[in-house]
């Protein structure tokens, strides 16, 4: 397969040392298309570098991209033809100029769905991706009540574990062998849980050393968290606590496991309102019918949640305690003005969406308080939603995201609601734009304005993924497009 662009001029022959610029001043690949995304590169020398990606306005074949530097300009080189559409490469490396690895993921063609493609020096081809599905499946006995497990399994579920894998350094036979673990067998969690456990701190843990809680209702739950407090971390999908533990980020004495707490998941229905227990993963509510029918913003936000695996885990109430401000949830429940339950010692209460973040990772709940569900009014006729975002790769949290929703009486805007995911340390509100966009009638003139009031003043952080400045460029630019969108299939729903 061919990727847009010539195929010309590989290896480092292919430029004299002469012909090499300064680093300073290199120009980006594929200038002019703006929609192609590298997400990794590989130095040889100056003259000779290797950037990859994926080519998202689809005119790659297979979607992968692969571009040379040959010290004076980058050239896409011809790609394997991988079969599938959403295929891309996110990591590259260079053992030298004849042997260099690129990896990624592909849509569903490859088996486990992994990518690798390697250059020999005069060509790029596919090499077969080992299989941990065809791994042995280990059992593990039952986890005794009060030992530490290895969270995210819950309480006496059988473990499975499928190794890595590792390409032999020779190369040789062509193919991938498992990866040897400390002990030398394949390292199953639960040979460790059968020995004696006299010094924890002793074996090599991904995780540091924490007590393990396993509660199998909300008051039990509770009693649990009014008794160690703020030393205590609730365990839901663990998509984000676990990295952090395993980060050394997060250091609490004890996790409270509440996957067993069976009444903390499902969705609800009940005077204007949609309940959605907190322990609802994102995948269920992601296929909800009354989601869909009732909450059409926190539909539409569901699937840009990281991948298929981190939603099938991940839960609802999670995302909403964990506050990531560039996370998709916490902008609709903002947008919204969704109400959280939380219970506690002394019983529920019910915090608005407004004072529910309070900054980066941080909430108004309490230590000792357990959220047990979240409510999202349910969107009025004639209304039209949209959540946009823009990030680095598709699954990856937002660089910029902005849920948007207009209703629309008798063709004005009757309600107007917008909220930005990562602009600030907690998802914000354009009030101005709102209040401009109510009692008008939707134009591109009037969305113009809108994403200016809405931009105007903000100041938004800086990191690697983009400068003040460009986030404010894309946040105005989807105040344009999510309003577009949101005007237009609200004017078909009150047709
Ligand atoms: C590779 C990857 C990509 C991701 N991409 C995205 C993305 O694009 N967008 C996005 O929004 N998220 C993304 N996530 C995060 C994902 O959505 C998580 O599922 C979510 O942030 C946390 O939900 P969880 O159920 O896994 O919570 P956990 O990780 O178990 O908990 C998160 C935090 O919330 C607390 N908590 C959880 N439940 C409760 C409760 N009921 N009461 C009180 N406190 C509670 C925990 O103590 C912890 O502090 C990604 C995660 C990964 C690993």
């Amino acid at each position: 397969m061919l990727l847009a662009g010539a195929v010309t001029g590989l290896g480092p022959a292919a430029a004299s040392a002469a012909a090499c610029q300064a680093w300073t001043g290199v120009p980006p690949p594929s200038p002019g298309t703006s929609a192609n995304g590298f997400n990794g590169v590989a130095v040889l020398s100056p003259c000779d570098a290797w950037a990859v990606g994926s080519d998202e306005d689809g005119t790659g074949l297979n979607q992968t991209l692969i571009e040379h530097w040959n010290g004076s300009a980058w050239t896409v080189v011809a790609s394997p033809d991988v079969t599938g559409e959403d295929n891309f490469l996110n990591g590259v490396r260079a053992v030298s100029a004849n042997d260099i690895w690129a990896v990624g993921e592909s849509a569903g063609s490859g088996a486990d769905q992994t990518l690798i493609l390697h250059w020999n020096g005069s060509k790029w081809a596919q090499v077969p991706s080992p299989s941990p599905t065809r791994a042995p499946t280990i059992s593990c006995p039952p986890w005794p009540r009060h030992r530490p497990a290895t969270p995210g399994r819950s309480a006496g579920s059988p473990a499975t574990t499928a190794p890595a894998r590792i390409w032999p350094s020779t190369a040789a036979n062509g193919s991938w062998l498992p990866t040897p673990s400390l002990s030398g067998n394949l390292g199953c969690a639960c040979n460790a849980m059968e020995a004696p456990l006299p010094d924890r701190r002793a074996a090599p843990m991904k995780l540091p050393p924490v007590d393990y809680e396993a509660p199998r209702t909300v008051s039990e739950a509770v009693e649990l968290l009014a008794e160690y407090q703020d030393q205590a971390s609730v365990l839901a999908g663990g998509q984000s606590l676990i990295p952090l533990l395993a980060l050394r980020l997060a250091h609490p004495a004890v996790l409270i496991d509440i996957n067993g707490v069976a009444e903390l998941s499902g969705v609800s229905a009940a005077d204007g309102w949609v309940a959605v227990g907190a322990m609802t993963r994102e995948y269920v509510a992601e296929e909800s019918g009354t989601v869909a029918g009732v909450v059409p913003l926190l539909a539409a936000a569901l699937p840009l949640i990281g991948h298929e695996a981190i939603r099938s885990r991940g839960t609802v109430g999670g995302s909403l305690a964990h506050a990531d401000p560039a996370a998709e949830l916490p902008a609709v429940a903002r947008a919204l003005d969704a109400e959280f339950v939380v219970c506690g010692p002394s019983g529920e209460r019910v915090i608005p969406a407004a004072e529910w973040f309070e900054g980066y990772l941080t909430t108004s709940r309490r230590p000792d308080e357990l959220l047990t569900e979240v409510r999202f009014p349910a969107a009025g006729r004639g209304t039209g939603v949209s959540f946009r975002e823009v990030a680095r790769r598709h699954g990856d949290f937002a660089i910029v995201g902005l849920a948007a929703s207009l209703t629309l009486s008798g063709g004005a805007i009757s309600d107007a609601r917008l909220a930005f995911a990562g602009l600030s340390d907690v998802p914000v509100r354009a009030g101005d734009a709102e209040d401009l966009l109510v009692g008008e009638t939707p134009s591109a003139e009037l969305f113009d304005e809108a994403a200016r009031r809405a931009t105007d003043g903000i100041d938004p952080p800086a990191d690697l993924h983009g400068s003040a400045d460009y986030r404010k460029k894309v946040a105005a630019a989807l105040v344009r497009r999510g309003l577009r969108a949101a005007a237009d299939n609200a004017a078909r729903g009150s047709d």
